[in-house]
């Protein structure tokens, strides 16, 4: 019998522990690494695996939302993390939501009674040098692996999000806004720029000023919010700070009035087929009610779809489009790959669901010699191109949704044929993926 060596996984949160069992599952060996209980992130405090650190929801469950696809894609792939929620959801309409402790209880009972894992319960403080590894420490990874971590990655380790606000590109006014780079030949260049008279502007100001913001947690560090503002401390400066901040319409003329406006919203596409856009410079920490007010009172973003709401958290993440392939494997040291939110993917399904990736990718790679990352059109791989292929810069963590696929062909359609037309891409495209990767050897321990 040939021996393999273990991967070795740190961390064992969602990530890791999905990460484990796609690995364990496919015959490799793994030594999963967690500091708890020997030490807990100042959010985590439950000594289980897989914890949820704060609400106890899985989001949609329909896969007609880009959520609810990714977990069903997750389930077709042998998920740990959804059969275990599954097994212990609760009631919560049409959200999988989960009793959290059963549902760690159940995630670490299958890890730890697998044959092929071994759990270290210890700190780990820094990358090791030999071996495989998937790095899976999480938004609140322990300070000595995230300083030697900053050696392994250089600049490309950040310790905050500032994100602002994406609507889908087929929801703005195309009538209300118009496209032009500041200075630039009106019609042409890359931004399109919702236009604002002083009235619409003030009354804009006055409603982002009112807004709820979230306060920071204990553990975040207050003046990182003042070095990257959020809007909502900006407008508590003065009516026209934002005027002359990001909202500033210098260089712009809108050409339905011939003037240049007040201010300026401006929208820059998110990715490469350009269905998102986010809304430059509009990061922000207000609650996701009030940011829907707010953004729908933007002229030409009235209808707008939003894509995912601006956040601003203590996050430990990499520069994913700088750093690693599709597969989340380190273009620098290629037996070093990143699952979870650490990986620039953001939310309990997202984390979980990139550490299957990375868990099968690794597989192949020690199975076939080769990479096989999930196609695009799938939930799995809409994510995973994103976050390793986007132009955004600077680049932010990102959450599933429709945005993120590629175009559909076939012209305009409503909303509810277009969900239809990518979730059935999607499920072909899965089956012929899942074909292609090396057997599940065992599921169950
Ligand atoms: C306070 C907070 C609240 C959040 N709330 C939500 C929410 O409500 N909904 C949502 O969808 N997402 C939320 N998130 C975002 C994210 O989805 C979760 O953090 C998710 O748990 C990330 O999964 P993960 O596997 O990447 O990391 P984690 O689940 O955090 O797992 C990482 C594990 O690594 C361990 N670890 C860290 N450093 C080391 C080390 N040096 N050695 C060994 N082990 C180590 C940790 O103890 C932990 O168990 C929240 C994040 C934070 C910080």
């Amino acid at each position: 019998m040939t021996l393999i060596n273990p991967v070795t996984i740190i961390g064992g949160g969602l990530a890791g522990c999905e990460a484990s069992w796609q690995l364990a599952g496919r015959g490799i060996p793994v030594l999963l690494r967690e500091m708890k209980p020997g030490r807990f992130s100042p959010a985590h405090e439950d000594p289980h695996l897989a914890e949820l650190v704060c609400s106890n929801s899985l989001r949609a469950a329909d896969p007609h939302h880009a959520a609810g696809l990714l977990k069903d894609e997750m389930a077709r792939c042998g998920s740990l993390i959804i059969t275990a929620a599954h097994k212990t959801r609760v009631p919560a309409g049409g959200a999988l939501a989960v009793d959290r402790h059963a549902f760690a209880r159940q995630v670490t009972g299958r890890i730890e009674s697998h044959p092929l894992i071994t759990v270290i319960r210890r700190e780990v403080t820094g990358v090791p040098a030999a071996g495989d590894i998937i790095i899976a420490s999480g938004p609140l990874t322990a300070d000595a692996l995230a300083a030697d971590l900053a050696r392994v990655t250089g600049p490309g380790l950040h310790f905050y999000d500032a994100i602002a606000p994406i609507v889908a590109a087929d929801s703005i006014d195309r009538e209300r806004c118009f496209r032009a780079d500041r200075y630039g030949e009106p019609g042409t260049g890359d931004y399109l720029n919702c236009p604002l008279s002083a009235a619409e502007y003030h009354r804009l100001v006055e409603l982002i000023a009112a807004g709820d913001a979230q306060r920071p947690r204990a553990f975040e560090d207050e003046k990182v919010f003042e070095g990257c503002m959020p809007v909502e401390a900006m407008a508590a400066r003065g009516p026209e700070t934002l005027a002359f901040g990001p909202l500033k319409p210098v260089g712009l003329t809108d050409p339905a009035t011939g003037r240049r406006p007040h201010a300026v919203v401006q929208l820059r596409a998110e990715n490469r087929d350009a269905t998102m856009y986010n809304l430059v410079g509009f990061q922000t920490r207000l609650t996701f009610p009030w940011q829907n007010q707010v953004i729908h009172a933007i002229p030409g973003l009235e209808q707008a779809v939003i894509l995912r709401y601006g956040t601003m958290h203590r996050n430990t993440f990499i520069d994913a489009p700088r750093l690693v392939n599709r597969g989340f494997q380190l273009l620098s040291d290629p037996r070093i790959f990143f699952a979870g939110q650490i990986s620039g993917v953001e939310g309990y399904v997202e984390s979980a669901a990139s550490g299957l990736v990375a868990g099968i990718q690794l597989a192949c790679r020690r199975l076939t010699g080769q990479l096989l990352p999930p196609p695009a059109t799938t939930a799995l791989g809409a994510l995973g191109s994103h976050v390793t292929n986007t132009d955004a810069s600077p680049f932010q963590p990102m959450n599933i949704n429709f945005g993120l696929f590629p175009p559909l062909s076939g012209g305009k359609m409503k909303k509810a044929a277009r969900k239809a037309a990518h979730v059935s891409r999607a499920h072909t495209a899965l089956e012929d993926w899942l074909v292609s990767l090396p057997s599940v050897i065992t599921t169950s321990s």
